[in-house]
Order: C-alpha cells, then structure tokens, then sequence
C-alpha cells in the first residue's frame, strides 16, 4: 500500500526557497531496506541550513531536511531490525541528500540504524537527537583527558542544543563549568539553573590582541561556535588542557600559533558525529540512556508540530533559538 504521510518540503523558487508542509507518497523515498514510521524529530542548526537552500548541505532540491529521527521500524529486508523495533536515526546522509525525519516516514539503509537502549523513550532519544549525540562525543574525549579536579571547563554557544546538553553532563559528573553565552542578560538564569559555576559574555573569550597565549583559565573547552572564539580558547587552555572544537555557528577559519601546542601541551580535539562509527556510536547512546542521562532531561526542550518547526528552523539560522527543540510527528 502506497501510504500519504506529512512531510516538511523546501523547493526552490525564484524568490528564494519555500518550506511547507505537504502529503508524501512512501514511493517518493529512496531506495532503503528499513521503513521507519517517525515519531519525533529534532532541530539541528544543520536542518535550518537544510531548509534554507545551503548546497553545502543539501545539493539539490525539492528536499525534506531532517537530520534527527526517532520511530518504529514498519517494514525491514534485513533480519537483524525487525517490525516493531523502536530505532534511532541521526547523521549519515540522512536530512543532507537522503529525505529526512521531518517527515511522518523515512526509508534508510540498516547501516544507519541504532536500536533504542534501555532507559530512553523515542522522545527523549530526540530530547538529545544529533545536538545530544554531538554533546556525546564532546565529553567522551574530554573525560578520558581532564579529571573534575583539574579545573574550570568552558562551554561556548552555551544556549545552543549541544552545549546545553553538554553543560547538563558535565555538571552530572561533577565539573566545574562555565558557560559563555551572546545571550548573557536573557539567558543567565536558566544557565544558572543547568548548574554552571559562572555565566560570561561572549566577548570575554573573543580575543582580539593577537598575543599567541593568554593568561590560563580553562583545564578544557568544549567550543561549539568556532572562528576567533576558537582561536581564544585554544590560548586561554592551562598546560596540558584539552580543547574539543565542535562548532561552526560563529565561523570557519581561525588563526592560531603553534606556541599553545608546543609550549603548553594543549591538545585540540575533533568531532564529527555524522560518520561516527556504529559500534562507538551505540556505547554512547547507552551511556546517554544510563550514567549520563538527567532527571531534568525535559529542561530546555520545547515540543512543536511539523508546521510550528518551520518558524524553529528560522530561528535556528538568526542564531536567536535557544535549547532544544523536539518537533511531534504522530
Ligand atoms: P544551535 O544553533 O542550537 O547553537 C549554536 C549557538 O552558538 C547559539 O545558540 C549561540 O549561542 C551561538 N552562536 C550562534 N551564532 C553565533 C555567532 N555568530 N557567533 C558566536 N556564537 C554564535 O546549534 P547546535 O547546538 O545544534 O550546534 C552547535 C554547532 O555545532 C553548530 O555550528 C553546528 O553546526 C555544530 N554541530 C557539529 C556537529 C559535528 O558533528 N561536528 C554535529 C552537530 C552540530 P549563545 O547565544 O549562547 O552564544
């Protein structure tokens, strides 16, 4: 049976590019040996830039972004995702070129699937979504360098989803956290109440001397925006610190000298959630279900509909959107 189903739809018009919400045929998806009913999705900076026409993303369109989905599996070629399981699904292709979870049904190849550990709903799967996944893989590399005791970690872009989860974590297991922020007069007291030591503003850690170090004052970062706000971290990192660079919200290029690296210690870490391999991938996800998870985890999270998840997207791209945001697809 050839199934209708609600997706959101970007096609590209003369004036721009164009979102709305539109019936799907199940023919209409790619290829794939897993039918996914989707239950929730959740807004990624990625989506908005899915939405808003980046071929950097998505090369070409009509197009359903997505990058985050959660569901029950419908129908499988594959003998290891049987009907009924309840998967995940974030990064791969999928909401780049392969139509994504804003979208009542996504087809994918089993490759892609994580089954649902023990001790996460599908929703809260999409309380985290690739934000959380990000945030994830921030900490792993970070725990496995800097001990609580060491000293202070800065998150950057604080309000934003993966630093948001990452701050929540990092309390969890006993860091001393603080959290820059554009948003410092808004957004202080929520951040406060996520647990972190000290709120600053973002200027505080956008250097513009071009002095190669700077006085010490993080034992590691986790840096979602990127650019000079990169370039500060890496030389306000103490000896031995970590930096963990994530982000590109506030830009692409930044300069550093070899002095923090080779004076210092300092190590700079990379992290791409999108390929991350499947057998680390679903460690993770089970730590994110168990010795990580929050009691708070609903905190900062909104729920939408599809069509709400268009006004989202915008905010996402203006930089204004804060937290998380968990678009209801059933
Ligand atoms: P969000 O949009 O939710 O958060 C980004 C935050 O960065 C904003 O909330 C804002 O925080 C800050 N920010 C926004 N614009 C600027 C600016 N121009 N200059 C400085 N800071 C800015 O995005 P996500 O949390 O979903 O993603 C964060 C970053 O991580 C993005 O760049 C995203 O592309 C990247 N990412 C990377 C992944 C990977 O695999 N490496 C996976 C997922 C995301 P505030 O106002 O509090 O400063």
């Amino acid at each position: 049976m050839n199934i209708i189903f609600k997706a959101l739809y970007i096609t590209e018009q003369e004036e721009g590019f164009k979102k709305e919400i539109i019936d799907r045929t199940i023919d209409t998806l790619p290829e794939g040996e897993v039918l996914i009913q989707v239950h929730y999705s959740s807004l990624n900076y990625k989506d908005a830039l899915s939405a808003s026409g980046n071929k950097g993303v998505t090369r070409s369109y009509p197009h359903t972004p997505g990058i985050d989905a959660a569901g029950i599996v419908t129908k499988s070629s594959v003998a290891t995702i049987q009907v009924g399981d309840k998967v995940i699904v974030t990064g791969y292709d999928l909401g780049m070129n392969t139509s994504g979870g804003l979208a009542q049904y996504i087809r994918v190849p089993a490759k892609w699937v994580v089954k649902l550990p023990e001790g996460l709903t599908l929703k809260e799967s999409m309380y985290y979504g690739t934000a959380g996944f990000t945030a994830a893989i921030c900490i792993d590399k970070l725990v496995t360098n800097v001990d609580p005791a060491k000293g202070d970690i800065l998150v950057t872009g604080a309000t934003g989803g993966v630093a948001t989860i990452a701050i929540k974590i990092l309390v969890k297991l006993g860091y001393s956290v603080v959290a820059a922020t554009g948003k410092v007069e808004q957004e202080r007291e929520k951040l406060l109440k996520l647990g972190v030591k000290e709120v600053i503003g973002r200027s505080e850690i956008d250097d513009q001397s071009g002095r190669p170090l700077l006085k010490p004052r993080w034992a590691g970062v986790i840096d979602t925006v990127g650019g000079n706000v990169l370039a500060t971290a890496i030389k306000t990192t103490h000896y031995d610190g970590v930096v963990i660079a994530c982000g590109n919200a506030g830009g692409v290029q930044f300069t550093s000298s070899v002095f923090p690296f080779i004076l210092k210690g300092v190590t700079l870490c990379g992290v791409d959630s999108v390929e991350y391999p499947m057998e680390k991938r679903i460690a993770l996800w089970s730590k994110l279900a168990n010795e990580w998870k929050s009691n708070q985890l609903d905190e900062m999270v909104r729920e939408v509909s599809l069509e709400e998840s268009i006004h989202y997207l915008e905010q996402l791209l203006k930089g204004t959107h804060t937290g998380r945001t968990v678009v209801v697809l059933q």
